[in-house]
Order: structure tokens, then sequence, then C-alpha cells
């Protein structure tokens, strides 16, 4: 019989009133069932955010810095178990043991940053304009979160969102992606071991449709953060502005890399490997083009085919795998529909092209890592975010033409250029449109305390990570004491 998993509404683990269920399978082996979740109604998650408005009040009175302690308490589970969990998470998504096992360290790190946030929360004090007054701001909880997260960081994506809300004071109602309902139950397990009170997180598993879209609609919510495609990130921002909440969209990507004559070779090979490779081509920020100076254009493609052939794929928790499955039999349809729209648009396949069925791989969602060369900026595979291991390689012939190209893109979020040469670096990081740019570094690799996140159609200008989160968070109050005893008229009396 497999695992039978639950929602967790105030405080308890509990069935879909509708009792339905929906299978969680190891994309490396679908033969290997990893559980059964519940397909959630619209009446679970009202039940959810009854639960969350209930015990809102008492949460958002309990001082900041305590609410931290709770968090660091779920760093140091998280520590713990950190090898667990990344076992677990590789089983149910993918992605290899070594990324696994960093996703897990950025839910610590973020844990550790929310506990010390509680004991900074800082306001501003300004002088008033007028005598024996003073001006004072701080930041206050707003209310019901909540929390839509995507399967390809299914432990850090969930701790950048949930942690900042907790101790910010806002309650939490949150729905993981439908690949990744294990981890999620993992995470919420442990805030409720931490010592997270009955009703101030609450988890609904279930489908983007029901769970996702009741959530976005839900007149006691008044807050969404969301992750994923940007497709699903306009319709709920869309669905949101009926009830005017305020939303955090995080979104997808085109991301580039940039590799100038000048640059250290193997270290820009190694870069696009790990940023168009690892996590099968399945992150935000995966380095989806490949932007080569015309002079060093031949001699980096043949390496990068070299090399990238080279790559193993397999089970991520077997050793010595590069490459794992994609996510799903839908998400390696797409890749491969991809690779057919790049070839009847004309651009070469230079390697992969094709689902990978060796031995055991043949029970998984495998495909070839794959590159195209002769791409040009307006094919549908250098335009459109695929979220697999395809690389479109573009030739240019200056560091101002490498720059048009990377902006000439709807998205916004990660971008990267291996240069030597100072000046052109700073022009870069002067001129690339994006939210994050990488000197001589891949596309990936950020860091929990940094901000996060895109411009352009990536996101809608806010930021996870670091200490921008808290302001989604937060709302800000500001308070005039005036202690002079008689009507003081700003702007009228004292001008
Ligand atoms: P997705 O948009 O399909 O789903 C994301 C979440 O939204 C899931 O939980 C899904 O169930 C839910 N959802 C779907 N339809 C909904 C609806 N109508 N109303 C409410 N919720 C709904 O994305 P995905 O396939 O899980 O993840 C991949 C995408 O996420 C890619 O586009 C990737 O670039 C993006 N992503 C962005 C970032 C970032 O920080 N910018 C990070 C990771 C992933």
């Amino acid at each position: 019989m497999p695992e039978v998993f639950q929602n967790y509404i105030d405080g308890k683990w509990v069935d879909s009133r509708g009792g339905a269920t929906f299978e969680n399978r190891n994309p490396a082996d679908w033969d290997d069932l990893i559980g059964v979740f519940p397909k959630s109604t619209v009446e679970d998650v009202d039940e959810a955010v009854a639960a969350a408005k209930a015990a809102f009040d008492a949460w958002r009175l309990t001082p900041a810095p305590k609410r931290g302690d709770i968090l660091r308490r779920v760093g140091d589970l998280m520590v713990e178990r950190k090898d667990e969990i990344a076992t677990e998470m590789t089983r149910e998504m993918g992605k290899i043991k070594a990324e696994t096992l960093g996703d897990v360290q950025e839910g610590i790190d973020t844990a550790y940053y929310a506990a010390t946030e509680g004991r900074r929360m800082f306001g501003h004090t300004a002088p008033s304009e007028l005598p024996n007054k003073m001006n004072i701001s701080f930041r206050i909880p707003i209310g019901v979160a909540g929390i839509i997260t995507p399967w390809n960081f299914p432990m850090a994506i969930p701790t950048w969102k949930i942690f900042p809300a907790l101790v910010c004071g806002n309650t939490v109602v949150f729905k993981p992606a439908s690949y990744t309902p294990r981890t999620a139950t993992t995470l919420v397990r442990i805030l409720e071991e931490a010592g997270v009170p009955a009703g101030v997180v609450n988890l609904v598993h279930g489908g983007g449709s029901v769970v996702g879209n009741r959530i976005v609609e839900h007149p006691d919510i008044r807050l969404i953060s969301f992750t994923g495609s940007s497709e699903v990130g306009k319709r709920i921002s869309a669905g949101a502005s009926e009830t005017l909440k305020r939303v955090s969209l995080e979104l997808g990507g085109k991301n580039a890399q940039i590799v100038m004559p000048d640059a250290n070779m193997e270290l820009a090979l190694d870069g696009v490997l790990w940023g168009a490779f690892g996590t099968t081509g399945q992150r935000c920020t995966a380095t989806s083009r490949l932007i080569l100076h015309k002079d060093i254009h031949d001699s980096f493609v043949e390496s990068l085919v070299e090399r990238a052939s080279k790559l193993r794929l397999g089970y991520g928790n077997d050793q010595g795998v590069d490459v794992g499955p994609c996510v799903s039999e839908a998400q390696r349809n797409t890749v491969h529909e991809y690779v057919e729209i790049g070839k009847n648009e004309g651009a070469s396949l230079v390697l992969g092209g094709e689902f990978a069925t060796d031995g055991d791989l043949a029970k998984g969602w495998f495909y070839k890592p794959t590159i195209f060369v002769d791409v040009s900026r307006d094919m549908r595979i250098a335009r459109e975010e695929i979220f697999g291991p395809v690389l479109s390689v573009l030739k240019v012939d200056s560091l101002d033409e490498a720059i048009d190209v990377l902006n000439d893109s709807v998205y916004g979020l990660s971008s990267s250029i291996y240069t030597q040469d100072v000046n052109g670096a700073f022009r870069a990081m002067r001129d690339i449109e994006a939210g994050i740019t990488y000197i001589n570094g891949p596309t990936i690799g950020a860091e929990a305390h940094m901000p996060f996140g895109g411009v352009k159609e990536t996101g809608n200008g806010h930021r996870e990570g670091g200490w921008t989160v808290y302001e989604f968070f937060s709302e800000w109050k500001v308070v005039y004491v005036d202690f002079s005893g008689k009507l003081q008229r700003a702007q009228i009396d004292n001008y």
C-alpha cells in the first residue's frame, strides 16, 4: 500500500473533504510510487483560510523576536535532517543529490536570516516639522498570506516565502506544486515540530485551477506570493486585482551567458555546463542562451559539445550522476517539441535532441543534453522559456551586439558575462536588463541573503530573499505623537 499523506489545517493532519487523491511518482523511475496526496477542494481552502484568519491575532501579538526563535529551531531541525530531506527530494523531483542538498541549505540559510530579522525589522524615525511632536514608523503584519510555489526548488522557494511571512507576523495558507507535495509535507512537519502554533501555517495540496485559484480569489487572503510561469502569474495578477490583494510574482526567464574573446575559456565552459544542464535546465535562472563572440565561437562550441556529451544521466541519488530526468512526461514532451521547432526554424542541432532511454533510463523522463548552433535572435528557441536541457548558441561581433541580443527578451531574470576586461564588465553590469548579473560566474548561484528577482515579464517588481522580502510581507504604520498640548496644523501653522 502506498503511503497516504494529508493536508494540515488548524494544527491537524486531515484528508480532503472531497476524498479525492492524486499520486506522486519518482520521475527517474515511474514504477516508484512515493505516495498518495489529497486532491483538495474549494471547501478545504476555505477551512484553511478560516483557521489562518482565526490564528492571526495571537500570532501578530507574539513578539517578533519570539517568532524568530521558532524559525531558528526550524533551521536547526533542517540541519539535523539535511541529508535525509535531500534524498527524498531527489526521489520526488529528480535533480541530483548535490543540488537538493543545496536546496535544503538555502532553506536553512533563510531560516537563520529570518530568525535574526525578528530582532531587526527596523523602522524609521524622522524629525517633525512642528515643535513638541515626534514622528515614528514601524512595520506591521498584513494578515493571511497565500503561498503558491513551483516544483523546481521544492524546499528553498517555499522557505523564501513562508519564513519571512511568519517573522513579519502573518499567517499562511500554502499550496505547493503537485509534483512536490512530499517535500512540502516535510517542511510543514518541521514547522509544526519547531512550535508554530495551530492555524498559523496551513498546507493544502492539489491543483492550481482549484486550490490555487481559490487562494487567489478568497477575500480573506490579503497577499499572494507566487513563483511559477509567466502565464499563470499573469492570470493570478488579474484574479487578485478583484480583491486588491498585494501580489509578488517571480516568473520565467530566458537567461543568457556572454563569452568574450578575452575570457578564461575553461571557466566559461564550466559555467555554461553547470548553468545550462544543472537541474536538467529546469531552473528559472538556467542558461538557455549562450552568446559567443565570433572570434572564439567555433573553438568554444567544439569544446562545449565534447564536454556536454560526457555528462552522465541517471537517478540523482546514485553516485557519479550529473543530470537527472525532466520532472514529468509532459515536461519532457514540451522539451522535445521545442527541439522540433528549433530544427524547423533552421537552427543546427549539434548534440542531443532526443529522449535518453538506455538501460535504467528507459523508466524515467530523461532527455539528452541538447545544443543548437546557428540560432538567430528571432527564433522561438531563442525567445521562449523551454525549461529543459536545451541550449541555444548565438554568434555576435562585439560586446555591444552581445548586450543587445541578451536584452532582446521579454524576460529579465539572470545573466552572465565572462571577460577579463574590466571596462567591458562594468558596461555589462550597467546595461544588461536583468535582476541579477554574474561576472565570471554562471547564471545560477543566488545567495539567500541577497535580493532575488527579475525585470520585465519575469515579475512585478518585488524581490524575494535578503532584506527586501520583508518589505513585501509587512505594511508601514506611521505614528505622529503631538505633546504640545495644542492643535498644531502641519503645513499651515509653521509656514
Ligand atoms: P506553474 O506556473 O505551472 O505552476 C506554479 C504553481 O502555480 C503550482 O503550484 C501550480 O499548481 C500553481 N497554479 C497553476 N495554475 C494556477 C492558477 N490558475 N491559479 C493559481 N495557481 C495556479 O510553474 P511550474 O511548472 O511549477 O514551475 C516552472 C516555472 O516557474 C517556470 O516558468 C520557471 O521559470 C518559474 N520559476 C520562477 C522562479 C523565479 O524566482 N523567478 C523560480 C523557480 C521557477
